[in-house]
């Protein structure tokens, strides 16, 4: 269903507004709200009105695991208790092995101390508690939207739509996805690789129980993820060379479940059910700058990183959280939010913090790709060791919690 009440149709002049966020995915969504409640005029300007959620409907099939910082934000901004009281899957553990060696990384929460991980939890379902949030606010979402162009004058800047209307902000943040029209708008060039493999996505039922844990089989063809879903089901992220994720999105579903099976050596026993299913391209984008005059860039639209680690979208909401504190200590100290020193702030530390970790996220990639004996022992060898290093695997847990 469309959430046609959602929709407002644009104001048709130039209006004075802080800051009009493009995008309304979970990132542009989340910082929308997350500006407005910091007291700051907002709107939001998205292209796709976002699809209902019930509790009825059959479960998104797009999915992230959502990390600790990411809870901490949406907790704050109200929406984190509906969610989980609507459904969600929680992860105690994260079992990470490898097909070549047989070594394994066993994170477990009890083991810090802590009850959970994370969760597993309907990117649809974030995105309209979102939106309901939006509209509770009062923020201003003008749906359908696109930008078609803007300009950046001394004390605003200004967009122009596709249907001909106008809008001035003081700052534009641009959440509008990985492809971001508003990046190139901007002449901001990217720079990454094409992973050339695909995520084929589904939910399965297994034979055994998922015990609220993600595993995680890192095959030489790519990394298999089942992750835990409320129902009992688990989400599967299986990234595979191009024409090998055609081959299986192909196949009859009995014989699916029958290579999945296989693929995950059948550590929750046979797949003995399969929803639909669906692929997404991956690739390693980092934007060369998150900033222009009057404009910063944040999401997907400023950096893509390969789902191994589940992390775009919580690397997205920590980009949420430094822009607000950045602008409001700029308003604080009596600023301009628009100026380039000040965003000069977010720029520099998010593009450092998610090309760390964008860059660490693409070497595990390379790493788990090694084939030759000796590397492949070598590996073997390494991530054992690291399995025995409580410490360092602590700080591996924290860093992926955001802590
Ligand atoms: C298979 C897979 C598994 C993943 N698993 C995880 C995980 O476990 N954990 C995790 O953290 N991340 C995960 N990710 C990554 C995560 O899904 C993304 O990082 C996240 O969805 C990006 O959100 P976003 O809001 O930045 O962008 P998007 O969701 O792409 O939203 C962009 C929005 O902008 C709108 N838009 C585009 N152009 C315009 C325009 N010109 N005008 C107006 N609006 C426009 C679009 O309609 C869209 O709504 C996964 C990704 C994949 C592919």
């Amino acid at each position: 269903m469309s959430a046609s009440m959602q929709e407002v149709a644009p104001r048709r002049r130039a209006s004075a507004l802080d800051i009009a966020v493009v995008g309304g995915g979970m990132v542009g969504a989340a910082a929308a709200l997350a500006l407005a409640r910091a007291g700051f005029s907002a709107a939001l300007l998205e292209a796709r009105a976002p699809t209902a959620w019930s509790m009825g409907d059959e479960v998104d099939l797009r999915v992230v695991g959502l990390a600790p910082s990411s809870l901490a934000l949406l907790d704050d901004l109200g929406i984190w208790t509906s969610i989980r009281e609507a459904r969600v899957g929680p992860y105690a553990r994260m079992l990470v092995w490898d097909a070549e060696s047989g070594a394994a990384i066993d994170f477990d929460a009890a083991s810090d101390g802590h009850d959970l991980l994370g969760y597993i939890v309907e990117n649809n379902l974030v995105q309209w508690m979102l939106w309901q949030a939006l509209e509770a606010a009062g923020v201003r979402r003008l749906c359908p939207a696109e930008v078609k162009d803007f300009e950046a004058r001394e004390d605003r800047i200004q967009l122009e739509l596709a249907n001909g209307e106008t809008l001035a902000a003081g700052l534009l943040v641009a959440a509008d996805g990985a492809t971001s029209p508003l990046r190139q708008l901007a002449g901001i060039a990217t720079r990454g690789r094409d992973y050339a493999q695909r995520a084929v996505v589904a939910h399965v039922r297994t034979e055994r129980p998922h015990e609220n844990t993600a595993w995680q089989r890192f095959l030489p063809s790519g990394p298999l993820a089942l992750l835990p879903l409320a129902d009992g089901r688990s989400s599967i992220v299986w990234s595979l060379p191009e024409a090998e994720a055609q081959r299986v999105l192909a196949l009859a579903d009995q014989d699916f479940m029958n290579e999945l099976g296989v693929a995950s050596d059948f550590r929750l026993g046979r797949i003995v059910a399969v929803t639909r299913r669906a692929a997404f391209p991956l690739k390693l984008q980092l934007a060369e700058r998150y900033q222009a005059e009057r404009f910063v860039l944040l999401g997907d639209a400023a950096h893509a990183v390969h789902p191994l680690a589940g992390q775009g979208v919580n690397l997205g909401l920590r980009d949420v959280v430094e822009l607000r504190d950045t602008l409001l200590a700029a308003r604080h100290a009596g600023r301009d939010i628009g100026a380039a020193h000040v965003l000069r702030r977010y720029a520099r530390r998010r593009r450092s913090a998610d090309t760390l970790d964008a860059l660490g996220f693409d070497a595990l990639a390379r790493i788990y790709a090694w084939q030759s004996a000796p590397l492949v022992a070598a590996r073997g060898l390494g991530v054992r060791l690291l399995d025995r290093l409580a410490p360092l695997k602590r700080r591996i847990a924290e860093h992926a919690a955001g802590l």
